[in-house]
């Protein structure tokens, strides 16, 4: 018997925040080769793994569709256990550049969207009550439980649809340098963000003039 998470964030609300998430991650230049990546290569990229950590569950969408797989997954791990972790993004990152054949028909800037788009379910597992053990094997849940049950997922599309629209109107950044180390551009990257809450907090507490 398969023991359902009470109000688990629905596909549609899913693919509405990697949408956004994709495009904000584009936009942020994450990577240079999202930052410099094709549009067509990116969003498909971002849209086709933000429902890939439910496999851990038989009755998702993917789950109807990989049947064996699913109960397989669910089977090990459990529902919302290592899909929905830290080590599972970084396992696909190892395995990609380990397997991948000479020639590989995924191109890094649609590789990069895709990691982005399966990071982008794990933070809006979060925000669901029942969160989500990013650092699985660790048990300790992580969550931010914004997104309360109510008639129609109202909150839930509002907070989705939310995300898209300011992921729209981000501004396009330059890529951050390619040539730091891992330290370096993980700062690098904090940095960015932390600037970029201040601003737009800053803008929002700004009295307007005329
Ligand atoms: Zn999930």
């Amino acid at each position: 018997m398969i023991k359902m998470l009470r109000f688990p964030m629905t596909s549609e609300g899913h693919i509405i925040f990697a949408f956004g998430i994709t495009i904000l991650a584009k936009k942020m230049a994450l990577t240079p080769d999202l930052a410099y990546g094709d549009w067509w290569h990116i969003i498909p990229g971002g849209l086709i793994t933000c429902l890939l950590p439910d496999i851990d569950h038989p009755k998702s969408i993917l789950g109807q569709k990989l049947t064996w797989l699913s109960a397989l997954v669910y089977h090990i791990f459990g529902h919302r256990g290592f899909t929905h972790s830290l080590l599972a993004i970084i396992t696909g990152i190892l395995l990609f550049n380990h397997c991948q054949p000479p020639e590989s028909i995924i191109p890094f800037d649609a590789f990069h969207a895709m990691i982005i788009g399966y990071f982008s379910h794990i933070v809006a597992d979060m925000l669901t009550p029942a969160g989500v053990p990013l650092l699985w094997p660790c048990r300790c849940r992580f969550r931010l439980p914004i997104l309360i049950f109510t008639k129609n997922n109202k909150i839930e599309r509002l907070v989705c649809i939310a995300a898209l629209i300011f992921a729209l109107q981000y501004p396009t950044t330059e890529p951050i340098a390619r040539y730091l180390t891992m330290t370096e551009y993980v700062q690098a990257l904090l940095q960015r963000m932390y600037v970029s809450l201040c601003c737009y907090l800053f803008e929002y507490n700004r009295p307007q003039n005329g």
